[in-house]
């Protein structure tokens, strides 16, 4: 994983800079390509409005899969 990749949080648009306050929050689809992972800060996580709670469930079970 680079250490140079910089986030933007879903929920306040700010940068995450500290890769440990980056949180996975959902994962959305390209029109081409494998999509993007969507990120937040660890306090703001749980203001992101989810656009499919399915394929979050799905995603979270694959990021546990890889821990
Ligand atoms: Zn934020």
């Amino acid at each position: 994983m680079s250490g140079t990749a910089v986030h933007v949080c879903r929920a306040c648009d700010g940068l995450i800079t500290d890769p440990a306050d980056a949180v996975a929050v959902a994962h959305e689809l390209g029109n081409s390509g494998p999509g993007w992972t969507v990120w937040a800060h660890r306090e703001h996580a749980d203001d992101v409005e989810l656009i499919d709670p399915d394929l979050l469930r799905i995603m979270t079970r694959i990021w546990a899969a890889r821990m």
